[in-house]
């Protein structure tokens, strides 16, 4: 099964993601997870990517539909995925039905998470990342059980530079101008399935888990 999870900053992608990697057993995918990854370990891609990041714009699509290629190859994703921020553009969209074309494959559902820009900004500004395993908390709606300490792992929580209110403002526009359009691209594909997220997490949680059992869209 390839998933791809679709919504602005801030909807619950990767908090959604968390819980179903582990229920439908499958890889996961966030290109956002992997360029902070390649800044941290000082990398030729992560100087590149950088910049971008921290203003708030996209990477460009070359370096991003790369990243995504050479990890859809892997072995550990052969029994499926979930793309996490990924695509952005409707170039990289294209790119990622050429790919998974070229593999034999193709996307299965796209789920598109729809939040309120007001609470996008509430939850991107107390959003905690741990610093080993990228676990999300929210210091209100998602605290950890000990404050600043990832429940997971006993990371360090910390908070992403490009979740300061002006750097969300910028990464809400982007969105709205590069990525929303991608909602009409795969309505156009038929496999979108379009979900609440102005709601408890457990109660998406539920109903995604329902779309991808069922299989409709
Ligand atoms: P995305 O991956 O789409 O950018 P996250 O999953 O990181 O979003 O969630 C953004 C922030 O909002 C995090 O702090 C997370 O704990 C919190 N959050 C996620 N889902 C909900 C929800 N349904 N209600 C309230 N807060 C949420
Ligand atoms: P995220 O962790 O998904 O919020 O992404 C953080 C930042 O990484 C974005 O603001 C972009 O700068 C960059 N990024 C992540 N995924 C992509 C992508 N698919 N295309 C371009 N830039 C991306």
């Amino acid at each position: 099964m390839l998933i791809v999870l679709l919504g602005p900053p801030g909807a619950g992608k990767g908090t959604q993601a968390e819980r179903l990697v582990k229920q439908f057993h499958l890889s996961y995918i966030a290109t956002g997870d992997i360029l902070r990854a390649a800044i941290k370990s000082g990398t030729a891609l992560g100087q590149e990517a950088r910049g971008y990041m921290e203003r708030g714009q996209l990477v460009p699509d070359e370096i991003v539909v790369g990243i995504v290629r050479e990890r859809l190859s892997d072995p550990d994703c052969a029994g499926g995925a979930i793309l996490d921020g990924f695509p952005r553009t409707v170039a990289q969209a294209n790119s990622l039905d050429r790919v998974l074309g070229d593999m034999g494959k193709k996307l299965d559902r796209v789920i598109y998470i729809e939040v309120e820009e007001e609470e996008l900004v509430t939850r991107l500004t107390g959003r905690r990342v741990c610093r080993d395993c990228a676990a999300n908390y929210h210091i209100k709606f998602n605290p950890p059980k000990v404050r600043n300490v990832c429940d997971q792992c006993g990371g360090e929580l910390y908070q992403r530079e490009d979740d300061s209110l002006s750097t969300v403002q910028e990464r809400l526009q982007v969105y709205r101008e590069q990525t929303a359009p991608l909602i009409d691209y795969y309505r156009g594909q038929g496999i979108i399935v379009v979900i609440d997220g102005n709601r408890e997490i457990d109660e998406i949680y539920a109903e995604i888990s329902a779309a991808l059992e069922t299989g409709s869209a």
